[in-house]
C-alpha cells in the first residue's frame, strides 16, 4: 500500500479535541469529527493546531460580494431592457404625449362610444338611413379600439408583472447574501 509509506503525525483538532494523524509536513488538515478546517503550527518540537474556518468564512465573504455585483448588474440590464419594452408598449397618440397602456387605461376607447353615438345622431338628422350606417361603423370602431386598448394593457401588465417578480426576486436574492455580511 502506498499510502502507509507517508508518515503521520498526531495533532489535536483545537476545535472538538478529537486525535487525528496528519501527513507530517503537511500544513493544512481536515478534521472528520468537527468539519473544520485547520491549520498545522510546529513550535520546537510541539505540533498543534489552529482553526481556520474564519478564513474560509472570510472567503465565503469574498463570494458574497462578488456574486452581489453580480446580481446588481443583472438587476441594471434588466431596468434597460424593461425601458425598450416599455418604449415598446407606449401609445403615441395624433395629438397629445405618449403613455403607457395602463396609464389611461381603456378610458380612450370608451369615451369615443358617446362620441361615436353623437356623431351618428347628426349623421341620421343630415343623411336618414346612410346616416344609421355612419352611426353603426363609429360605434364599431369605437368598440374595435376598446378592445384593442384592452388587450394592449393587459400585454403591458403581464409584462411589467414579469419584470416586477424577475426584479423583486433578484433583490431577495441580494439581501439573503447580504445579511450574513451585514450582520456582524
Ligand atoms: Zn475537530
Amino acid at each position: 500500500m502506498p499510502g502507509s509509506e507517508i508518515s503521520t503525525i498526531p495533532l489535536l483538532c483545537n476545535q472538538c479535541g478529537a486525535s487525528l494523524k496528519v501527513a507530517e509536513n503537511t500544513n493544512f488538515a481536515h478534521c472528520s469529527y468537527c468539519n473544520s478546517q485547520l491549520k498545522v503550527h510546529r513550535s520546537g518540537g510541539a505540533v498543534f493546531s489552529e482553526v481556520v474556518a474564519e478564513i474560509k468564512e472570510r472567503q465565503d465573504e469574498t463570494d458574497n460580494r462578488v456574486r452581489i455585483l453580480e446580481l446588481e448588474n443583472q438587476i441594471l440590464r434588466l431596468d434597460q431592457r424593461w425601458d425598450q419594452m416599455q418604449e415598446q408598449f407606449m401609445i403615441h397618440p395624433k395629438n397629445g404625449r405618449p403613455y403607457l397602456p395602463d396609464e389611461k387605461s381603456a378610458a380612450g376607447g370608451i369615451l369615443m362610444i358617446p362620441f361615436a353615438l353623437i356623431f351618428g345622431i347628426v349623421a341620421i338628422s343630415m343623411a336618414g338611413e346612410i346616416g344609421f350606417l355612419f352611426l353603426l361603423i363609429a360605434v364599431a370602431a369605437a368598440v374595435a379600439s376598446t378592445i384593442s386598448s384592452n388587450n394592449k394593457r393587459k400585454e403591458y401588465q403581464a409584462a411589467k408583472f414579469y419584470h416586477e417578480r424577475r426584479k423583486a426576486d433578484l433583490r431577495t436574492q441580494i439581501q439573503r447574501l447580504r445579511s450574513p455580511i451585514d450582520g456582524r
